[in-house]
């Protein structure tokens, strides 16, 4: 067509075994395989949403980095990302309060645009009864930083996985003002 090609770069975030891998490889493959390993890797995933073709490239962090404190977001990262999904899963704390610090870290760096959107996820939802942070508490403290908010299951559904990025996609076109 005569419309051009959309680049999307999406980073992921959270702490380690939250999932970040899962919703990946769901997201590319459709499928959940169980284990994943400890590999960084950027992937890109071409698409057509509604007639328009978009490039996403997908890059699936390691926790922790290996520059500061575990949590830091390196400035590699944060310049090649248009947009971030933050992971934590809902039976565990100690990743609920790694979002927490990396949106801090994120909207304090000057290496992204203010306007980049933040996707905060709270994956695992099928373990409700090992859960430890509350739907309302992961939603207020989205609502709270500007970022966006999903609980899903990328163990159980494709469809939650699907959503989140295509939320991170609609609002990296809104950051840059192409419709
Ligand atoms: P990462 O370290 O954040 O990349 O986490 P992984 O994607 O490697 O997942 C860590 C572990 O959690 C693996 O054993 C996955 O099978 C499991 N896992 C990922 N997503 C889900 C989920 O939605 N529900 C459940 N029950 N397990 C999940
Ligand atoms: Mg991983």
């Amino acid at each position: 067509g005569s419309q051009q090609r959309f680049e999307a770069n999406i980073l992921l975030l959270g702490a380690e075994n939250v999932g970040k891998s899962a919703l990946t490889v769901r997201f590319l493959t459709r499928r959940f395989i169980g284990e994943y390993g400890d590999i960084e890797s950027i992937y890109s995933h071409n698409d057509k949403i509604d007639g328009r073709e978009i490039s996403f490239n997908i890059w699936d962090s390691l926790y922790p980095q290996n520059c500061g404190t575990p949590e830091s977001v390196s400035d590699k990262q944060l310049q090649w990302a248009d947009g971030v999904i933050l992971v934590y899963s809902i039976c565990d704390r100690s990743s609920f309060k790694v979002v927490q610090q990396q949106v801090q870290l994120i909207r304090r760096s000057r290496k992204m645009s203010p306007t980049a959107p933040i996707v905060i996820v709270g994956n695992k939802r099928d373990l409700q009864h090992q859960r430890t942070v509350s739907s309302e508490e992961g939603r207020l403290f989205a609502l709270c930083s500007d970022c966006g908010f999903f609980e899903i299951s990328a163990a159980e559904t494709y469809h939650g996985v699907l959503l989140v990025f295509h939320e991170v996609l609609d609002l990296i076109k809104e950051s840059k003002a192409i419709k």
